[in-house]
C-alpha cells in the first residue's frame, strides 16, 4: 500500500487537506495523526471493518481495545449507556487533554472496536490538528497509539512512518507530541473510580476532582499477579530491543554500580548505553550516555523518554542500564512506563 504523506501546522490548519484525511476515515481508511500525548493510528471507531485493520496494522492482538476520540463533548452521548456525574466532572476539568474515560458502552460502538468489552474507552484531545481531523472524520476516531505493537509509542512522525509507512493509507506529519507519554486512563464504569494507567493528569488531580479514586495494583508492582484491568497493560510494551535495567538507590550507589555494570558490558564487547539526568550524566564512563533531562523537571523526562528508548533501537544499544525516577506525581507515569520498557528487571544499591 502507498502511504500519502502530508504536513499540517497545527497553528495555520490546511482545511483541504484535513477534509481529504477525514474522508480517508469515513471510507473506511486509516490515518496516523499527531495529538498532545503520541501520535494515534486513527479508523472509524464505528465500523467495524476499520477496527479490525488497526489491529492488523499494528499487529496488536485484537483483546487489546481502543480508545475512541472524540472532538465534541455532546458526541460521547450516542458511545455511551450514560455519562455520569463523574463524567462530567472530569470532562469539565480536563478536556479536551490527556485524560481517557471508560464508560459503559452504547450499543452503536462495535465489539471490534473495545476488544470485546461491554465498556469504552473516550479521549478529547486538545491537539487542534487531531480536533479538525476527528470533526472532519465523522466525529468517532478509533486510535491505538501509531507504533507496530511492542514498540515504543511514536513521539514524532518519523516514528510513525518508521513503523507504518506501508501499512495505511495516510500519515499525518505534525509537530512533535508535546506531552510524549500515553493519556491518563479512569475506569468509571463500575462504583469507585479506578486509575488503570496513569499519565500527564495524575492521580492527586483525579482525586481532587472526584474523592476517592483507586489505583490498579498492577501499574507498579511487577510482582503482582493479577491481571491489569486495561488489558493493554498486561502486554511487554515501549521495550527497546536491547536489555534494559533500572538501578535504583542513592545517587552515589547507583552511579557506581552502573559504571562497575558498564564496564563489564563494554568488555565483552557489548553496544552498551546509560540513560542518566542532567545532574549525573557527567559521572559516568560509558561512552554512550542519554540524559533524559533534569531530575526536578519531570515534563521534560516523560517528554524524552520513549524517543531516548527508540534511538536506542536506532543505533543497536544492546545493554541499556537506567536511573529510577520518584514515583510521586507524573514521576507514576514515567516509573510505570519505564518498568514496563525494563519488563520490571530493577536492581536495587
Ligand atoms: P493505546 O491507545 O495504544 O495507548 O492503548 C489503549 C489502552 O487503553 C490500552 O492499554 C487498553 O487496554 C486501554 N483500554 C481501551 N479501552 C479500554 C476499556 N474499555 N477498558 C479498559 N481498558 C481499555
Ligand atoms: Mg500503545
Amino acid at each position: 500500500m502507498n502511504t500519502e504523506i502530508i504536513h499540517i501546522d497545527e497553528e495555520n490548519i490546511d482545511t483541504g487537506l484535513i477534509e481529504k484525511a477525514g474522508d480517508i476515515i469515513k471510507r473506511g481508511g486509516l490515518v496516523a495523526f499527531p495529538t498532545e500525548t503520541v501520535y494515534g493510528l486513527g479508523g472509524d471507531a464505528l465500523n467495524p471493518d476499520s477496527s479490525r485493520k488497526i489491529y492488523s496494522a499494528k499487529g496488536r492482538p485484537s483483546d487489546n481495545p481502543l480508545i475512541v476520540h472524540i472532538a465534541d463533548l455532546k458526541d460521547m452521548d450516542l458511545i455511551v449507556r450514560e455519562v455520569s456525574k463523574e463524567a462530567k466532572i472530569l470532562a469539565d476539568r480536563f478536556w479536551p487533554g490527556p485524560l481517557t474515560m471508560i464508560l459503559k458502552k452504547s450499543d452503536r460502538v462495535p465489539y471490534e472496536t473495545t476488544g470485546g468489552l461491554d465498556t469504552v474507552a473516550i479521549r478529547m484531545p486538545v491537539h487542534k490538528t487531531a480536533a479538525a481531523f476527528i470533526k472532519a472524520s465523522g466525529g468517532y476516531v478509533a486510535a491505538p497509539s501509531a507504533n507496530l505493537s511492542g514498540k515504543p509509542s511514536p513521539t514524532a512522525a518519523k516514528y510513525v512512518i518508521q513503523d507504518m509507512d506501508g501499512r495505511i493509507d495516510m500519515i499525518i506529519d505534525g509537530s512533535d507530541a508535546g506531552i510524549g507519554l500515553e493519556s491518563t486512563i479512569v475506569d468509571l464504569s463500575g462504583d469507585t473510580p479506578v486509575l488503570l494507567r496513569p499519565g500527564y493528569i495524575t492521580i492527586e488531580q483525579l482525586r481532587e476532582a472526584l474523592g476517592t479514586v483507586d489505583i490498579d495494583k498492577t501499574i507498579l508492582d511487577g510482582d503482582c499477579k493479577e491481571r491489569p484491568k486495561a488489558p493493554g497493560m498486561k502486554y511487554k510494551h515501549y521495550a527497546p530491543k536491547g536489555d534494559l535495567k533500572i538501578v535504583s538507590g542513592t545517587q552515589e550507589n547507583v552511579i557506581d554500580k552502573i559504571n562497575s555494570l558498564t564496564t563489564e558490558a563494554e568488555t565483552q564487547g557489548k553496544n552498551t548505553c546509560v540513560i542518566a539526568t542532567e545532574e549525573t550524566c557527567k559521572s559516568y564512563k560509558c561512552a554512550h550516555v542519554k540524559s533524559i533531562g533534569s531530575r526536578h523537571d519531570e515534563e521534560t523526562i516523560a517528554h524524552r523518554l520513549y524517543t531516548i528508548l527508540r534511538e536506542c533501537d536506532d543505533e543497536d544499544m544492546e545493554v541499556i542500564y537506567s536511573e529510577s525516577f520518584d514515583t510521586s506525581g507524573m514521576g507514576q507515569a514515567i516509573m510505570n512506563r519505564l518498568l514496563k520498557a525494563a519488563g520490571h528487571q530493577i536492581i536495587e544499591v
